[in-house]
């Protein structure tokens, strides 16, 4: 399950950047979690649970903002919804699409005390 390192990895930076601006804790965590992205935002939650404990972000919440999938057609010039990773463009059907937003997985802020 990737989900548990990429918890990881966020909450080590969630409590690196609470030490660099001198805070004692982390209050809370918000996470752009692109609907294209293979990542499971229910996995992330529970590994949020299991990773915070003993770090300064013990209690932390944690919110998960859905980015919803954008490509642009080379065909049709523009941008258009894009429902899965390699997925044809809905004005035109070709599959020229290139993915411009939905893929992301990135700590969006923090709230630190
Ligand atoms: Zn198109």
């Amino acid at each position: 399950m990737h989900e548990m390192s990429l918890m990881e990895s966020v909450i080590d930076i969630a409590c690196e950047t609470a030490r660099e601006h001198g805070a004692a804790r982390v209050k809370s965590i918000r996470l752009d979690v692109g609907v294209l992205s293979h990542v499971d935002p229910s996995a992330l939650l529970f590994c949020h649970e299991a990773v915070r404990h003993g770090t300064i972000a013990g209690e932390a919440t944690l919110e998960i903002n859905r980015i919803p999938g954008e490509g642009w057609c080379l065909d049709c010039g523009k941008t258009v919804a894009l429902q899965e990773r390699f997925g044809a463009c809905p004005d035109c059907g070709r599959h020229r699409v290139q993915m411009t937003s939905g893929d992301e997985l990135k700590i969006r802020d923090l709230e630190v005390i």
